[in-house]
């Protein structure tokens, strides 16, 4: 079989890369070398009855976003949920999580000092240029414009902790912040849920690319050929499968096991090779009954998000038990030490347990991870989307996709909109 693209990688960037391509008529193979597609999106029946995520795995922008641009692309609709009982615990009591514009004016978290100081703040982020404001961290811009302490938690805390999966203020981008409040505030969307979760996605994706090639899984990619600049085919421990272009979709930190460095410019190796990723704890619960009614909420001591995923989408867990999946980006000091990372997910389970009371004498199974990688690329300053790399690289039929790549958006937005992207170059180029 000669295959006219050969994609390494069976995360949701590969596959919806493929999935465009194999509809656009490109004979397309997809490897994966582990046993099961979706990558860091991985989603599966876990337990019983239960189809667990990865992690939370929120859809930014919901039928806006990039997911469901994916899915227009191949000619169908991915039905998508909103949560609407969205809370804060603040100061040990629970009050609405205040991220529409109406819930900001009236939100008892802040005074009225705190609310005068807000307009500016907001006019700031929603007229100024983002890309004039990738170099600032968010530290500094608060710091400058903000003078309520209370307001400064506010933006950097709740709000730029929970779209930019940002842990450190010091260094996350003003600018990435910017692009982001401004898109939510254009599309009036906030987050939606995938009904089935990602394995839906997963499952469709896989799908379309199938019915115009193969994925092809418990395949790792040992090499891609590259020849006098070219590209010429994929070396896998198995065989050696030709193609003058091939997508490597995974975290372009890895680009080098597989391609030598020496084929690419020194700058883009360096920038490639120390991208640093987001870094976290996420817990994922199943309860024997309904512990909450809420769809989602949030705490900032300890810092989670929270989303009792069946309360949204019934479907992804047994009639009368309840999925709940709670998520903490961390520091790489914490993370990177056992026993502060421990320390942390103690923290967290103690405080959902005195959030919700009935919640620990009902739990049927938990699933406690400590993770050194969630988004592929971090959103810092020296990371920016304008730093990052595009789909297309300098040897002739070797094009990226993945979340480390430039894209708008955070996390699985970047896997989506650069598989886009990528799929566009190749059908362009073709
Ligand atoms: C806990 C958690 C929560 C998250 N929450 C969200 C969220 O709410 N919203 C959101 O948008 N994003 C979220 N993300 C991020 C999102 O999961 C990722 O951005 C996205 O899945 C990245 O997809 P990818 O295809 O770029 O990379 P990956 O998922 O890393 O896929 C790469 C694939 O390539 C395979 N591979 C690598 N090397 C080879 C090789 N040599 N041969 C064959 N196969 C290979 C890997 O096995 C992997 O399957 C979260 C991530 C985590 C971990």
């Amino acid at each position: 079989m000669a295959w006219d693209v050969v994609i390494v990688g069976g995360g949701v960037a590969g596959l919806s890369a493929g999935a465009i391509l194999a509809k656009d008529g490109f004979k397309t193979l997809v490897l994966e070398e582990k046993l099961r597609v979706g990558g860091r999106g991985n989603s599966f029946e876990y337990k019983k009855g239960y189809i667990v995520d990865f992690g939370i795995h929120a859809l930014r922008l919901a039928d806006k976003g990039a997911a469901a641009r994916v899915f227009e692309r191949i000619g169908e609709k991915l039905e998508i949920v909103e949560p609407e009982i969205q809370k804060l615990y603040y100061k040990d009591s629970w009050t609405d999580l205040p991220l529409s514009v109406n819930k900001l004016s009236t939100t008892p978290i802040f005074t009225q000092k705190d609310r005068e100081e807000l307009g500016p703040a907001l006019t700031q982020m929603l007229t100024l240029k983002p890309e004039e404001y990738y170099d600032v961290p968010v530290e500094k811009w608060a710091e400058e414009n903000v003078k309520s302490d209370n307001l400064k938690w506010f933006l950097k805390d709740i709000l730029t902790k929970l779209l930019l999966v940002a842990a450190d203020m010091t260094v996350t981008s003003t600018g990435e912040l910017f692009d982001l409040v401004q898109i939510f505030v254009k599309t009036g969307k906030g987050a939606g849920y995938a009904v089935g979760g990602w394995k839906t996605i997963l499952d469709r994706l896989t799908e379309t690319i199938e019915a115009n090639g193969e994925v092809r899984v418990g395949i790792k990619a040992e090499k891609i050929i590259v020849k006098n600049n070219e590209v010429k085919g994929v070396l896998t421990r198995e065989e050696t499968i030709e193609a003058n272009k091939v997508i490597a979709a995974f975290p372009v930190q890895n680009l080098f096991n597989l391609v030598e460095e020496k084929n690419f410019p020194r700058d883009f190796v360096e920038k490639s090779k120390n991208i640093l990723p987001s870094l976290g704890i996420s817990i994922d619960y199943g309860f024997h009954k309904k512990v909450s009614e809420f769809h989602s909420f949030m705490c900032s001591d300890p810092w989670m998000t929270a989303t009792f995923t069946s309360n949204i989408d019934p479907s992804v867990a047994p009639p009368g038990e309840q999925l709940l999946t709670v998520f903490s980006v961390q520091p790489p000091s914490i993370i990177k030490n056992l026993e502060a990372a421990k320390k942390e997910l103690q923290r967290i389970q103690n405080t959902i347990y005195k959030m919700f009371p009935e919640a620990k004498g009902n739990v049927k199974w938990v699933r406690p991870m400590i993770l050194d990688i969630v988004d592929g690329a971090a959103l810092t300053t020296t990371q920016s989307r304008d730093k990052r790399a595009d789909a297309a690289t300098t040897i002739k039929g070797l094009y990226l996709a993945g979340d480390t790549c430039n894209g708008e958006g955070a996390g699985g937005d970047i896997a989506f909109n650069s598989a886009r992207r990528c799929a566009e170059y190749i059908i362009k180029s073709s």
